[in-house]
């Protein structure tokens, strides 16, 4: 098992020869890596046995380092990244040759943002490069939101999970990409769709699709349990008990099925809270002796579409 602790000297020295750390981000764990270095990327990849053609995003503590890692940025980009950075935005920028083609699947753009974690932006003052970090979860499992997440998964394949204690967002961040000048949702996260047309105006969404060259990585299956997984309407799901059943739901119980076997993202209703119980209670009930896990689809407002977008895709096939 990895050490959990906040040795940022013993990071640093970890991830100066190569090797890889986990680290705490307000949006969930990552597993990092010197993000200059092919073969710490390589180590990322075979780590999470993730495909080769899903990129990674680039962390970094400063403005100054995305400039000297990026050819341009958009007019947009400059004001989301002034608003919301360090936070839960990622954005898809126009790569110098530096950023290894390993590190963006050979895209011309990278993926990159500053997150707001105290611990890891002093990491990443610290290091004279980036790092690159997916989130630190198997590929295509639920993502990590505790040290414990990480080391129940991970623990055997790294030396050291540093300890930020627990995710305060919960879920990845919000990824935009450009058009020109226009902006374009790559992926619903952390920095809700309303506070980000509040900053740049309306924004567009690509499509999910499993290939779409435009969205690598845009799988339509993702962040799945192992149990079966089934998205319904209350209305169904209130009809009568099913065998081997937990239900997860926004904020209510439903009212003739035995509240023991329900779970509540947020008891009073707040999609904060709710975005950061998701991907615990997704854990938890996946370890559960049940056999099947069906869920709600909670109020599509604020970070309720991340939280919609992340229950589609756990219960796609
Ligand atoms: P993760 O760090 O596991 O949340 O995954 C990062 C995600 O960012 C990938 O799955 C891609 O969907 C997305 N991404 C990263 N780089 C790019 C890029 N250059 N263009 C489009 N999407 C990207
Ligand atoms: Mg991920």
């Amino acid at each position: 098992m990895a050490e959990i602790n906040r040795d940022l000297a013993l990071a640093k020295k970890i991830l100066d020869r190569g090797d890889l750390v986990a680290i705490p981000t307000e949006t969930v764990y990552g597993l990092a890596g010197n993000a200059l270095n092919e073969q710490a990327i390589l180590k990322i990849f075979a780590t999470k046995n993730r495909p080769a053609f899903d990129p990674l995003i680039v962390h970094t503590h400063c403005m100054e380092n995305v400039e000297a890692l990026v050819r341009s940025i958009p007019v947009a980009a400059r004001r989301l990244a002034e608003q919301i950075w360090p936070g839960p935005l990622t954005l898809l920028l126009p790569k110098k040759s530096q950023v290894p083609d390993l590190a963006t699947s050979g895209l011309d753009t990278v993926a990159i943002r500053i997150p707001a974690h105290s611990l890891t932006l002093e990491l990443l003052q610290s290091l004279e490069y980036p790092l690159a970090a997916p989130s630190a979860n198997p590929f295509g499992y639920i993502s990590p939101t505790t040290p414990e997440h990480v080391n129940q998964q991970l623990g055997d394949q790294i030396e050291l999970i540093l300890d930020g204690g627990e995710s305060q967002i919960g879920i990845e961040s919000t990824i935009i990409g450009f058009e020109g000048q226009q902006p374009i949702i790559y992926r619903l996260g952390g920095y809700a769709l309303e506070d980000i047309e509040r900053c740049v105006g309306p924004v567009s969404m690509l499509p999910h699709s499993t290939s779409n060259p435009q969205a690598p990585g845009m799988l339509k299956s993702h962040y799945a349990p192992r149990k079966p997984f089934f998205l319904r309407s209350r209305e169904s799901l209130n009809k009568g008990y099913r065998e081997g059943a937990v239900y997860l739901l926004f904020s209510e119980y439903l009212p003739d099925i035995d509240p023991s076997c329900q779970y509540l993202l947020s008891e009073t209703g707040n999609m904060n809270e709710a975005a950061k119980a998701l991907f615990s209670a997704l854990r938890k009930l996946d370890q559960m002796p049940i056999s099947q896990i069906f869920a709600e689809e909670v109020p599509n407002t604020g970070l309720g579409r991340a939280i919609n977008d992340r229950l589609r895709r756990a219960a796609a096939v």
